[in-house]
C-alpha cells in the first residue's frame, strides 16, 4: 500500500470584484468550500488511480475536520491514523478576482501540529511507497522517511511548498520531486525548459538518488542512477492547472508501488497529470486510473 503523510485542508473561496486594499472592507460571493491540502490531494489521487491509501496527519476538532475524514474515508482512504485533535483544521482563504487571480492566506492550523513523536511505526508497514509534502513541520516529514525506509518503502518527497533543505535532508528521500519554480529555488539554477530542467536534475542527484523536475505544459525529465530521461506533456485544452502535480504524485506512487519502472511510472503521472488540467478544481478534477488508461490508449 501507500502511506501519506501530510497536510489536510479546507480551502474556503470567495469572489470579488477586485482584491480589498489594507483596511477596506469588500462585499464578496457566497463562499464555496473545498477538500485541499497536498496531503489530502494526493491521498486522493493515489486512492483514485487504484492504490490502497492510508492517510496519516491532524484535523481540527471545528467541524471542518470532521467533515473531512468523512470525505477521505468515503473514497475508501483509511484515515485512522488521522486525528482530530483541539486545534482549528487548516485553512486556505482564497479570494478570486474577476480576472481570475487568486490571493491566498494558509492557515496550518492543525497540521502545524502533527509531531514526530507522532508517527508510530506500526503504520508504515506493508508500505511500499511512502510519499510526503513539506506542508506539515519538516521534523515530522524527517522522521516519516527514516521510519519509511526502515520499514522498506520506497520515500517519495513533493518538495512544495520550497522549504530551505540541506542536503542531508535531501539525502533522506528516494525519489525527489519538483515544479520549475522548486527546482529552481534548490538547484540555484534556471529552469524553465527539459534542457535547464535536466541541469537541475543532475544538481540535485548529488543529494537525492533519483530527482523528477515537473515542467506543467513542458512535460517532465528525470535523472537517476539508470540513466536520464524527457516525458513529453500530452496534448490537452488546459482550463484549470490546479493538482496537475496532485495528480502526478498520485500515479507516480501508484505505479511504482505496482513495480512498474520510473520511466512507466512518470508516463502515467504525466497523463494524469494531463487530464487534471482539463477539469476544474482541485480534488474534483482527479482522473481515475479507468479514465487515465482510456486516455493512454486513444
Ligand atoms: P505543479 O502543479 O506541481 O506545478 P506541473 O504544473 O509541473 O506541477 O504539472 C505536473 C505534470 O502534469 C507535468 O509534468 C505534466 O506532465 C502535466 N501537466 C501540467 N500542465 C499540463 C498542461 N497544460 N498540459 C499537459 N500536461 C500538463
Amino acid at each position: 500500500g501507500i502511506v501519506v503523510v501530510g497536510s489536510l485542508n479546507m480551502d474556503l473561496v470567495v469572489r470579488v470584484a477586485r482584491h480589498p486594499v489594507p483596511g477596506e472592507t469588500l462585499l464578496g460571493s457566497d463562499y464555496e468550500s473545498y477538500f485541499g491540502g497536498k496531503g489530502a490531494n494526493q491521498a486522493v489521487a493515489a486512492q483514485r488511480m487504484g492504490g490502497k491509501v492510508r492517510m496519516i496527519g491532524r484535523v481540527g476538532n471545528d467541524g471542518f475536520g470532521e467533515r473531512i475524514k468523512t470525505h477521505l474515508k468515503a473514497q475508501g482512504i483509511n484515515v485512522n491514523a488521522t486525528i482530530c485533535i483541539n486545534a482549528p483544521t487548516g485553512v486556505a482563504f482564497i479570494s478570486v478576482d474577476k480576472a481570475g487571480q487568486n490571493v491566498i492566506i494558509v492557515s496550518p492550523g492543525a497540521n502545524s501540529r502533527l509531531k514526530p513523536e507522532n508517527l508510530s511505526p506500526i503504520e508504515f508497514e506493508h508500505t511500499a511507497v511512502v510519499m510526503l509534502q513539506l506542508e506539515v513541520p519538516l521534523d515530522t516529514v524527517r522522521r516519516a522517511a527514516r521510519i519509511g525506509r526502515e520499514s522498506g518503502a520506497r520515500v517519495i518527497l513533493n518538495a512544495a511548498p520550497a522549504l530551505p533543505l540541506s542536503p542531508a535532508d535531501l539525502a533522506l528521500f528516494d525519489i525527489l520531486v519538483v515544479n520549475e519554480s522548486e527546482a529552481q529555488a534548490y538547484s540555484g539554477l534556471a529552469v524553465d525548459s527539459p534542457e535547464s530542467g535536466i541541469e537541475a536534475a543532475r544538481k540535485l542527484r548529488q543529494h537525492c538518488p533519483t530527482v523528477i523536475v515537473t515542467l506543467g505544459a513542458q512535460g517532465a525529465v528525470w535523472a537517476s542512477a539508470e540513466g536520464e530521461g524527457y516525458q513529453s506533456a500530452f496534448e490537452v485544452r488546459a482550463v484549470d492547472t490546479t493538482a496537475a502535480g496532485d495528480a502526478f504524485m498520485g500515479a507516480l506512487a501508484v505505479s511504482l508501488s505496482e513495480g512498474r519502472s520510473l520511466e512507466r511510472a512518470i508516463r502515467l503521472g504525466a497523463a494524469a497529470g494531463a487530464l487534471a488540467v482539463t477539469r476544474p478544481g482541485a480534488q474534483t478534477s482527479l482522473p481515475t486510473r479507468l479514465e487515465v488508461e482510456a486516455f493512454l490508449s486513444e
